[in-house]
């Protein structure tokens, strides 16, 4: 009988590969091993193996694989189940879930390359033609792939020639085609195996006492392992005796100390877990009996907890009952909360079993998290991680907590899979037959939806922590101000008042600017007004080139106004201010202290993001200017005071979630404001201070604002009413996309209809020059959403099949928000 496997290659591929193997190969594998196998013409890639059959394939003959990477397999049968799930989800490859989730060192792919062997001394006769040829050409170049094999003996097959060759010893094939992980090995020494007895030992000593220094160091020796009673590093030992690496050499030469080595992990914790956690407030306790209740019919429970509630606690004392069910807990944060803050806080409780993994870890240290998961190490109890983490080979997975599930950093937008962490999550913890617990401040609005349809469990938890009260906020009009002269710069009189109170008091300042404040919308510089689509209820962006104003949803332009359709100003500003600006304008304002600026050009390195952090919690900044990064659940015990230098850029932004998001940042910033005793004061400077949205910040009213903008998802039909996927055409040549994106939307019109937006373009509608245009399918609830994936992968497919639009690129977003 002939045995096959079948196996994931890292490529978009629509299908998986098979290839040929032995009985005894067959006998061997199981899913989740890796395979390295050669693939077109010269490649050779990792693989893994999903399926081990007997069924040949029909239109292709099977190749033989190389070689087997795995002992045992290093993905689960879980891991497989939910990576199906996420391509059909998402509508993309199986290749592309694998290369998400493996760290690159487990697939690297290469070519085999070959080298002379230079001992060997040869006569021409020895070998034959082909193998001359190559011998020959490796005198001219020191490596040769096998794709330069194929050219210089004009053949396919040279792995015959490979063979012959390093029979003979002529040639060596580079082994290390795949960077193997490297495990870390740290030096120890303990005492020669000849000093242990007690007689020895004496003699020793008096042999050394001439040698001062290194009897230092054998005495140091005893004492710490006395103290410790760990194995002792050379670097620990040099520290403490103080002596060089040589005289420790010396020793060791003399056999008098024995080195040895022990693998460990890059990253390490080694305190302990040095505190219980905390007694639950009575608020607490409520919500986290309800959760346990809640669970008991749900499987996905949402805890809406007003900032500084307590809602961390309440995680821990979960986590804290799935450890002692020996059972793994996931805890996703969006990368930019992964901060020491809250890795100490966890590590403070549950010691070395909180394991962190993000992707800012190299691939080695990647590969440590990921054996650790897979094997459930000791060490991998609590998975701290970012979005990816919902990749690991979980073993025995308990519970999935997503913090601040409302983050759209949950969600990938490039490469493929566009998959939202959150939401795969959910799909995990049903794989493993538990829990999901999503928990945030400003639910998301399709979260709070389903926790309204009963789809979701839902617990609120509405006290602060301590009593402390929620901010008190306040709008600044600053169309006002601007009218009556009372501004500096960006800053109002009142803002200026209040930082300088704030400041008297030693307290420190937060503010605010939104980053996007960038994009090209328009805005009044006399009213605040921002012209909006009478389709989508979105601003329109400003089209530069054509001097237009668009929608980028629905393609609906008009040219753009000389004077403000509100209040006629001509005075219409089309940039925006950004966070430099307002750092600049702060120290103008406020020489004497310290100003800092927080936001993606601060931030970049390893740490970059927590030097500031740090500069902040320890009292050397007084302001802090930043963007929506402040706003991921920090906790910082002396800001009083929150400026929010522009609400309506933030509020006009051209996308049909800003107002939803507006909500969500600043009652998130303003939550960082007064977490102490004290309560903390937020400002907010706007043209429009009776905005709907700002009256629920600043009453703290997320049920009306969810109300609200429920309503107009259903008007303007927009999730979590209807489901989206977005379709993005891509190419370098202006009217190919044109064409293309008009087939394709017609095409998806003759089956969805009205339900089809656009082709349009985006705001930036051409990135490192290649065109895009974008076709937005919007999806009722009762329209099937696996019926609605096969209908586009049709038109897809017969779009692909027509020559002139082979080379488009073609990306499909689900869920694109
Ligand atoms: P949230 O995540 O809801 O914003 P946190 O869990 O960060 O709130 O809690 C806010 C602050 O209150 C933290 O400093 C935390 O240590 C403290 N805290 C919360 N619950 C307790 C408790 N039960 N006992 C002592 N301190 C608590
Ligand atoms: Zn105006
Ligand atoms: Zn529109």
């Amino acid at each position: 009988m002939d045995y096959f496997i079948n196996v994931i290659l890292p490529i978009p591929l629509e299908k998986s590969f098979t290839y040929a193997i032995t009985k005894a190969e067959a006998d061997f594998l199981k899913p989740g091993i890796r395979v390295s196998v050669p693939f077109g013409k010269s490649k050779i890639y990792t693989a893994l193996v999903i399926e081990i059959h007997t069924n040949a394939p029909l239109v292709y003959e099977a190749k033989e694989i190389h070689q087997i990477l795995d002992e045992v397999p290093i993905v689960t049968t879980e891991q497989l189940k939910h990576w199906t799930w996420i391509s059909n989800y998402y509508m993309c490859t199986l290749g592309e879930v694998m290369r998400a989730a493996l760290p690159s060192a487990f697939i690297l792919e290469s070519e085999t390359v070959i080298s002379k062997n230079d001992e060997v001394r040869l006569n021409d006769e020895d070998l034959k033609d082909d193998e001359f040829i190559v011998y020959e050409a490796l005198h001219h170049q020191s490596s040769l792939k096998i794709q330069d094999l194929m050219a210089i003996l004009d053949k396919k097959n040279v792995l015959p020639v490979i063979k012959r060759l390093l029979e003979k010893n002529v040639i060596s094939v580079q082994e290390e085609i795949y960077e193997k992980y490297k495990p870390k090995l740290v030096r120890y020494v303990k005492l020669g195996a000849n000093y242990s007895s007690e007689k020895s030992l004496q003699n020793l000593m008096e042999d050394l006492s001439r040698a001062p220094k290194q009897r230092d160091v054998v005495m140091t020796l005893f004492s710490v392992s006395a103290q410790t009673k760990k194995p002792v590093k050379v670097s620990d030992l040099s520290l403490e005796s103080g002596a060089s690496s040589s005289i420790i050499k010396t020793l060791i030469d003399k056999s008098i100390l024995e080195e040895y080595h022990i693998q460990t992990d890059r990253v390490q914790y080694d305190g302990g877990d040095n505190e219980a956690s905390k007694h639950l407030n009575e608020h607490q306790k409520k919500a986290l009996s309800n959760i346990s209740e809640s669970f008991e019919n749900q499987n996905i429970t949402l805890l809406h907890g007003v900032t500084s509630s307590g809602k961390t606690e309440v995680y821990v004392k979960l986590i804290e009952a799935q450890l002692d069910a020996n059972k793994q807990v996931l805890y996703l944060l969006p990368e930019i909360a992964l901060t020491t803050q809250l890795v100490e806080r966890l590590q403070n409780y549950f010691g070395e079993k909180v394991a962190v993994f993000h992707s800012k870890y190299s691939s080695h240290e990647r590969v440590e998290v990921w054996n650790n998961v897979l094997h459930n190490a000791p060490t991998a109890q609590v998975i701290l991680g970012a979005r990816s983490s919902v990749l690991l080979p979980f073993q025995n997975l308990g519970l999935i907590i997503v913090d601040e599930e409302h983050e759209s950093s949950y969600k990938q937008f490039d490469p493929a899979p566009r998959y939202h962490a959150r939401d795969t999550a959910i799909v995990l913890a049903s794989i493993f037959n538990s829990k999901t617990l999503l928990g945030s401040a400003t639910p998301s609005l399709e979260s709070y939806y389903n926790a309204k349809q009963g789809k979701y469990g839902l617990v609120e938890l509405n006290h602060r922590y301590n009593n402390v009260l929620m901010p008190d906020i306040e709008l600044v009009d600053i169309k006002d101000k601007h009218k009556r002269k009372r501004m500096q710069g960006h800053f109002s009189d009142r803002l200026i008042e209040e930082m300088t109170e704030t400041l008297k008091n030693n307290h420190q300042i937060i503010l605010f600017q939104n980053r996007r404040g960038f994009s090209p919308i328009v805005e009044c510089q006399t009213c605040g007004h921002s012209p909006q689509c009478p389709n989508c209820d979105v601003s329109l962006t400003f089209h530069q080139y054509r001097n237009q104003l668009r929608c980028h949803y629905c393609g609906y332009h008009t040219v753009m106004p000389k004077t403000c359709d509100a209040c006629g100003s001509v005075e219409l500003d089309s940039k925006g201010f950004g966070t430099e600006q307002v750092e600049q304008e702060a120290k103008l304002l406020f020489p004497d202290h310290n100003v800092a600026r927080m936001d993606l050009d601060t931030t970049r390195g390893k740490y970059g993001y927590e030097k500031i952090i740090t500069a902040l919690e320890q009292g050397e900044i007084d302001i802090l200017v930043g963007t929506q990064m402040l706003t991921k659940g920090l906790d910082f015990r002396n800001v009083k005071l929150v400026g929010i230098m522009n609400a309506d850029n933030m509020l006009n932004f051209p996308d049909f979630r800003a107002h939803e998001r507006s909500y969500q940042l600043m009652a998130q910033v303003s939550g960082r404001a007064g977490r102490t005793e004290e309560r903390g004061k937020v400002l907010i400077q706007t043209y429009n201070p009776y905005h709907k949205i700002l009256q629920q910040v600043s009453t703290n009213n997320y049920q009306q604002m969810f109300e609200e903008q429920l309503d107009e998802r259903h008007i303007y039909k927009y999730p979590p009413v209807f489901r989206m996927i977005k379709i993005t055409l891509k190419h370098k040549d202006y009217n190919r996309v044109n064409i293309g994106a008009d087939w394709y939307a017609r095409s998806l019109r003759t089956v969805f209809d009205a339900h089809v937006l656009g082709p349009e373009y985006p705001p930036v509608a051409r990135i490192r020059n290649q065109y895009l245009k974008h076709i937005l399918v919007k999806i009722p609830q009762k329209q099937s959403l696996s019926k609605t994936k096969e209908a586009i992968i049709k038109i897809n497919n017969s779009f692909l099949s027509v020559k002139d639009f082979r080379a488009i690129r073609v990306i499909l977003n689900v869920d694109n928000y």
